[in-house]
């Protein structure tokens, strides 16, 4: 990756003629089977860039209340769109439930915010959602005359561990966000996939949040190696998150949830958290406790590390 940076052309993105940009943005759109895609810096922005193409002032998006553009993203679209969210509770498989859904689109009247955007994420907090579920909720959307808009910063996770393609994954969807700065091991970057009207309004609103980037070619360069190498391998750290958890379920007095991607949580007795944290930190592995432990694979990450991780915890846990 380091060496495609390295030796990648560059141009001047603001201008639209940056070879390796171009090249990233294309072969993004044609992966995810969209006309057109934008590369942006952060997943935080190609999310707030597709909320403010979909929606308008005073218009609303239905959204998971632990989504991460409802509450992870600063109030973006609230701040800087006058995008109202609707957030609705995520079942703990992750879904927002059609009924809700359905209940939370507002009738056209003066009372209410506009409702025009459905936001689904996933892979959600490590979840995904099955495709059968994202079919049923985006047509519900459609027939309801909303846009929808998957923030997919982890959309690769849920295609390999469905065994399904990346179109499939997010199929039904109007615009994807993407990001390459997670488990694809990219420094940097996120993709935004749509019509190619969407982006370029996408275009605009990116150079008014400052995310217009002139010798980018450097850093789009390691997102397309990303895409064109560090997919199919995520099927390795789901793998290794099944073997972390494994070795730590069998441990008195935590809760270890399972794994379907490469995240998964651990529940520690409130009294444990600060000698936990204190005995993984002594064998170098810093850890947040709150609110809860999260543990994430990615390709940085390899089986003897985990191992050293469970054998640690094991230690802790035995006195
Ligand atoms: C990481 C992430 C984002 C965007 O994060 P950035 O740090 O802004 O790139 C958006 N959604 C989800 C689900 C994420 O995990």
């Amino acid at each position: 990756m380091r060496e495609a940076m390295a030796a990648a052309p560059v141009g001047d993105d603001v201008y639209g003629d940056d070879p390796t940009v171009n090249a990233l943005q294309q072969h993004a759109a044609e992966l995810f089977g969209f006309e057109a895609a934008l590369f942006a810096p952060s997943g935080t922005q190609t999310n707030l860039i597709a909320l403010l193409v979909h929606c308008g002032r005073g218009d609303e998006y239905l959204v998971g209340q632990e989504a991460h553009t409802f509450r992870y993203e600063g109030g973006g679209a609230a701040v800087l769109g006058s995008i109202q969210p609707q957030p609705i509770a995520n079942q703990p498989d992750g879904s927002l439930l059609l009924a809700d859904i359905a209940t939370q689109i507002k009738p056209r009247d003066i009372h209410f915010a506009r409702t025009t955007l459905l936001a689904l994420e996933n892979t959600i907090g490590g979840k995904v959602l099955p495709a059968a579920y994202v079919a049923q909720a985006t047509a519900l959307a459609h027939e309801r005359g909303l846009a929808t808009h998957l923030d997919g910063a982890r959309i690769c996770n849920a295609a390999v561990a469905q065994g399904i393609d990346l179109r499939a994954a997010v199929a039904g969807f109007d615009s994807v966000s993407v990001c390459l700065s997670k488990g694809l091991g990219a420094p940097v970057g996120s993709i935004l996939c749509g019509s190619r009207a969407f982006v370029e309004e996408g275009k605009r609103w990116r150079k008014m949040l400052g995310g217009g980037m002139r010798q980018a070619g450097t850093i789009a360069a390691a997102g397309l190696h990303a895409l064109r190498h560090n997919v199919a391998r995520l099927a390795e750290d789901h793998a290794n998150a099944a073997f972390l958890a494994d070795a730590l379920q069998g441990i008195g007095g935590i809760a270890v949830s399972t794994p379907q991607t490469n995240i998964f949580y651990v529940d520690v007795p409130p009294a444990h958290c600060a000698g936990l944290a204190e005995a993984l930190s002594a064998a170098g592995i810093r850890v947040s406790m709150a609110p809860r432990l999260r543990l994430v694979t990615h390709l940085g990450v390899t089986r003897a590390q985990l191992r050293t991780v469970a054998d640690v915890f094991t230690t802790y846990f035995k006195h």
